[in-house]
């Protein structure tokens, strides 16, 4: 199920009340929060209040964080803002310390931690203590990476054994020159090579997790290497291939769509009009700054991730303010009220992809790979 969709969360309640764990999916990929407190259950319908009535200041906590370990890269792909927006922040790594005070206010609510925002999560060392310390307070956790940074057995043991529960691979070539062509700076040699070492630490360890994903954004010059890529997530022995429409940030150029938009219909995110990139507006309504609270790796607490240049932070922790204190302030109320319809005047949501999008999310298919535990 969808968190907070009507017609997916009812058929989980009962289990949700006598079996304490909650089935959902998350892009796709099947998750599950188990072992849930009595002040997590309840704050998830609270949460499913603020959903519905869309309240400046809402009651109990955030059900979602999104967390940026990293606002920097070690690739420079074309469409990510990381690398057309460079200057837009200062470089920075989230402090443990500041992740461990984010997770001691709302942790014990959470059910998900997505743990990247813009940037490389696994350029910060801490990264396998803060998933540790979020997995401590029965939170799934959720990584995604490019694969690229230097991984030895050591850092796979790690890593396994910090409890993460799935992370996805950016592939967008099943072949080193195509993979290279977008991931500038990248090597899929050493990508593959990163999920064989943690597939054998899982292993040594014996466990099933992190589950791995090998996720291919389909653009034009990929599209004709999908079956490839299929074949290959297959060889390697991930768990899940996925595919995933490309987004196209208007803030990385013009006339984006015709250079990068594949050429069949199913693999899109936008349907267009009569000229060459005019999107068709497609209705809705956003429930983001009601579900998820975001922190940047500067500490502040944004409403959305793709208000990557802190144009209307709620607050910054890094300034001794709480995550909570921020979520619920003046700032927050005020941007909440005028966000209320969906069409604002805010510079990330006016010219938000999303508003564009045709799909029920970004993900287009995520395939099982191998077959379920116990099967
Ligand atoms: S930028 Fe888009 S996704 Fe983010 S809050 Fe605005 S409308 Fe929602």
């Amino acid at each position: 199920m969808k968190i907070f969709r009507f017609r997916d969360v009812v058929p989980e309640i009962p289990r949700l009340l006598f079996r304490r764990s909650l089935r959902f999916r998350f892009e796709l990929l099947p998750q599950e929060a188990r072992n849930l407190s009595g002040r997590k259950i309840m704050n998830f319908f609270v949460a499913g209040l603020n959903q519905f009535f869309k309240p400046a200041r809402p009651f109990g906590h955030p059900v979602v964080a999104q967390v940026e370990p990293s606002n920097y890269c070690n690739l420079a792909c074309p469409l990510c803002v990381t690398t057309s927006q460079s200057n837009a922040r200062p470089r920075a790594l989230l402090s443990l310390e500041t992740f461990k005070s984010f997770i001691d206010e709302v942790g014990d609510y959470l059910l998900i931690i997505v743990l990247w925002n813009w940037g490389e999560p696994f350029l910060n060392p801490d990264l396998c203590r803060m998933i540790a310390y979020a997995k401590k307070k029965g939170i799934v956790v959720h990584c995604s990476t490019n694969g690229n940074v230097p991984m030895d057995d050591a850092k796979a043991d790690e890593l396994v054994a910090s409890g993460l529960d799935s992370l996805v691979f950016g592939i967008d070539g099943a072949t080193e020159k195509t993979y290279r062509q977008y991931r500038k700076g990248g090597d899929l040699s050493r990508v593959i090579g990163n999920m064989e070492k943690i597939i054998q630490a899982r292993k040594r360890q014996g466990v099933t997790t992190p589950r791995l994903v090998l996720r291919f954004v389909v653009m034009s010059h990929n599209e004709h290497e999908i079956e490839l890529a299929r074949a290959l997530a297959k060889r390697i022995g991930v768990d899940y291939f996925s595919l995933k429409n490309v987004d196209l940030p208007s803030s990385c150029g013009e006339d984006l769509d015709s250079k990068y938009v594949p050429v069949a219909n199913k693999y899109r995110r936008y349907e267009y009009g009569e000229k060459a990139g005019d999107r068709k507006r497609q209705p809705f309504v956003c429930p983001r700054p009601w579900k998820r609270i975001t922190l940047d790796a500067l500490g502040h607490i944004i409403f959305c991730e793709m208000d990557y240049q802190n144009l209307h932070p709620f607050g910054c922790m890094n300034e001794g303010e709480s995550a909570m204190s921020a979520w619920k302030g003046d700032t927050a109320a005020s941007f909440r009220r005028e966000f209320h319809d969906g069409h604002n005047r805010f510079a990330p949501c006016v010219t938000c992809t999303y508003k564009n999008s045709t799909t029920d999310g970004c993900i287009i298919d995520c395939e099982r790979m191998r077959p379920p535990r116990g099967a």
